[in-house]
């Protein structure tokens, strides 16, 4: 290779209009036919490559678009089926493969988890019993698809072996490198047929090697390498980390195949390079641009470290990239009106993104001055952006002036739960839920027309408060101990308070794919942030005046708001936390001097935000646990503080949850199979739990009997005194009936559990 190429690590799925997630919810709706889903698809597959190719990328990747999850995809091209959905060999159709991520009427879904630090989510593959065969290529029908029908010669981009057995579960650690045995020869045909077709370059997907990993595991991959390289050596296979530096650099580095792909924007590899350096006979794939994050690049900064890198690797060895696939941010910015003109001239999506690494490559191979107007636009833009951060002198004093102590509760929990116990006098094994209930198509319309200025403030507070009390009565009906008003008047439990505190912007179209089909859109941190009015108390004293029931105030946590926002870089982040955190804390006490005497403070992102490299844990979980606490210290004795966290492995952060000291958290854990409960077998926890009984991704209707079996296997664990009853997760993605028919079952079960104690 003689010159300095430019390359992409993967491009959203969903399309500028989200055409994707409508095309997809149409056919599970029954609204368009398999064939007219495949047509639509393909449609924005096509449409974003041929954009890749416009900006001029010179290494588009192929095969990274996918129906629902690529972590599936890799379990579909292997016949990974787990047995209960009847699965008898060849290629996994579509209604098998939405039938694993969505779980249909007789078998359940499969788990669905964070991929790594993100607020994605994969399907979790079950390798029990399975007999990996290579039933369909899948990258190769993509690089021949891009090469026949846009004369793209694409790199392919494959989930790598190695990462792929990590994330399943199914298998004891004794079977791992068995099971590398049986999947390597599958991947070298994968590779062998591309490189018969004519594909020169493959990238895989090897990200675990960003978190810390063992020396058996980092043998094995020794071994598959080599293979790869051994028996198809006519293919540049690019090892591709990102989300963090290498835990095992020079072993890395050194793996036998073609290029490296290194993230250079998190964590510090620039220093692991000048340290160690960098082999004389290998391409070096340098993550420059934030494939993370949505704000403009330096790109004078960014040219100074790609010229640092070069010095290190042979000629041109190198190729400019982002630092991971651009899956995580939104397609592009072009659509956005309503935002102020200097924060959109700070950012840049995925489009965006590919222009400055088209630029950063020109800037590299032919010197500075070919991208002069380039470098010099952007750090107007960027000047421009700085000057205009609102910070707020009041809440940088409040926050400097902060203590151990204003992060602690008056009484100690014990104390405590004896005055909510007296105050709130529920059953035994109290039934709630997560907070949202069916954000039906009318309730998103409605919401649409009002932003639109179609009808006005009030009409549409009426129409949210005609759901508020409806859905009280429903909960009354179905018996329910601790209400919610249902968050009919929040697009997203991020955005809403997004919109709300200051230090907050919000965008248009900036929606990042999150699981499935639903997409989110995170709000931008432009500033400090601080509270000025009461942003939930209507609506929660709205709905507590047409139940005698507790209903439950519902806020976001301040490492929530955090995590899934895009933050700029100017403060430090755990300040910005604590910033929030402030602001909530006063949330808090306008809704207890409203009469809102139990507050759930929503943490589902905690565990995702838990840094992959093990040296920052500490750090993320201290501040993580001082915030929440600081938002929720000055909470009366007898208001009873709940937090929710979903899809979390809990084994890591374990200690950070008893420190939250919130007085009763809920967790999801249905689709983890019952895996968590063992997380609390040693029973030091004793504050109360509602450990998810029933799966609220999928729309399946459980039955009491499952239901009844969830709550046995935790009351195994957890004294009955202890545990909530509750779905896994909020309701909004769900239909009335499904909602009102699986919360009936849960109640039912609930009941019976409780006249067995
Ligand atoms: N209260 C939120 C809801 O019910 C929690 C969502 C979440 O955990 N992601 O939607
Ligand atoms: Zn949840």
């Amino acid at each position: 290779m003689s010159t300095i190429k430019s390359s992409n690590l993967g491009y959203p799925r969903i399309g500028e209009n989200r055409e994707w997630k409508r095309a997809l919810e149409s056919f599970w709706n029954g609204n368009i036919s398999e064939e007219e889903l495949i047509e639509k698809t393909d449609e924005i597959r096509l449409n974003n490559l041929k954009k890749q190719k416009e900006q001029g990328i010179d290494l588009i990747p192929v095969g990274d678009f996918s129906l629902y999850d690529h972590v599936l995809d890799t379990s579909a091209t292997f016949g990974i089926v787990p047995e209960r959905y009847n699965y008898t060999g060849g290629k996994v159709d579509v209604d098998t493969y939405f039938a694993i991520a969505r779980g249909v009427d007789d078998a359940i879904a499969s788990e669905m988890t964070k991929w790594f630090n993100t607020n994605y989510h994969y399907i979790v593959p079950e390798l029990n019993n399975a007999k990996p065969t290579l039933v369909e290529n899948r990258a190769l029908y993509f690089y021949k698809e891009a090469k026949e029908k846009l004369g793209i010669d694409g790199k392919s981009v494959i989930l790598g072996p190695i990462t792929y057995l990590q994330l399943s579960k199914g298998y004891e650690d004794s079977e791992f490198d068995q099971l590398v045995d049986t999947f390597t020869p599958l991947y070298v045909q994968i590779l062998q047929e591309l490189a018969e077709a004519g594909a020169t370059w493959v990238q895989i997907d090897e990200p675990i090697f960003a978190t810390n990993i063992s020396e058996d595991v980092l043998a094995a991959t020794q071994k598959v390498y080599e293979t790869f390289t051994k028996e198809v050596p006519g293919i540049n296979l690019i090892f591709q980390t990102y989300f963090e530096k290498v835990s095992n650099y020079e072993a890395i580095v050194n793996l036998p195949v073609k290029a490296i792909g290194l993230d250079f924007v998190h964590g510090d590899s620039l220093e692991l390079l000048k340290t160690y350096g960098f082999p004389k006979d290998k391409v070096l794939a340098a993550g420059i641009v934030d494939g993370r994050n949505v704000w403009r690049a330096n790109l004078e900064e960014k040219l100074t470290v790609l010229e640092t890198i070069k010095q290190f690797v042979k000629e041109d060895q190198l190729i400019v990239q982002p630092s991971s696939s651009l899956l995580h941010v939104p397609v592009t910015k072009t659509l956005e009106q309503k935002i102020d003109p200097v924060i959109l001239g700070g950012l840049s999506f995925a489009d965006e993104k590919l222009q400055e690494i088209v630029i950063l490559t020109k800037g590299l191979q032919e010197g500075r001055t070919a991208v002069e107007a380039n470098i010099k636009q952007a750090t107007e833009e960027l000047n421009n952006l700085q000057a205009t951060y609102r910070s707020n002198d009041q809440v940088r004093k409040d926050i400097a002036n902060l203590t151990a102590e204003d992060a602690v509760r008056h009484l100690p929990f014990a104390e405590r739960i004896k005055l909510q116990d007296e105050r709130f006098n529920l059953p035994l094994l109290p039934t709630t839920s997560i907070g949202s209930l069916p954000q039906t198509p009318e309730v998103r319309s409605t919401r649409t027309k009002w932003r639109k200025g179609e009808i006005t403030d009030q009409q549409y507070e009426q129409f949210v408060n005609d759901n508020i009390k409806r859905w009280i009565e429903i909960q009354e009906e179905l018996d329910i101990d601790v209400l919610v008003h249902g968050e009919f008047e929040r697009n997203d439990m991020v955005e809403y308070f997004g919109e709300k505190f200051n230090g907050f912007s919000v965008t248009e179209y900036g929606w990042v794919q999150s699981y499935g089909s639903r997409c989110v859109k995170p709000p931008l941190i432009f500033g400090d942030v601080s509270w000025d009015k009461p942003i939930t108390v209507k609506e929660s004293v709205f709905a507590q005046s047409y139940t005698e029931r507790p209903v439950k105030g519902m806020l976001t946590g301040p490492v929530t708001i955090l995590n899934w926002s895009f933050v700029h870089d100017t403060t430090p982040r755990y300040d910005i936390m604590k910033q929030i955190a402030l602001a909530l804390q006063k949330e808090i006490e306008a809704l207890e001097e409203n009469g809102i005497k139990i507050v759930q403070v929503d943490e589902p992102a905690l565990r995702e935000g838990l840094p992959l490299d093990h040296a920052k844990w500490d750090e993320y979980l201290e501040a993580s646990a001082y915030a929440f606490r600081l938002a929720t210290a000055t909470a009366e004795a007898d208001t009873q503080i709940h937090t929710h966290m979903c899809y979390s492995n809990f084994e890591d952060i374990f200690d950070c949850i008893d420190a939250l000291d919130a007085d009763v958290i809920s967790i999801e854990t249905s689709r983890s199979h019952g895996e968590l409960v063992s997380t609390f077998e040693d029973n030091t926890y004793t504050k109360e739990i509602g450990l998810g009984v029933y799966d609220i991704h999928s729309p399946r209707i459980p039955a009491v009997e499952e239901i009844k079996q969830n709550i046995h296997r935790a009351l195994q664990t957890i004294p009955p005194k202890q545990f909530w009853v509750n779905p896994d997760c909020g309701l909004k993605t769900r239909k009335e009936d499904e909602t009102i028919a699986a919360l009936k079952v849960m109640v039912q079960a609930a009941k019976e559990a409780r006249e067995e104690q």
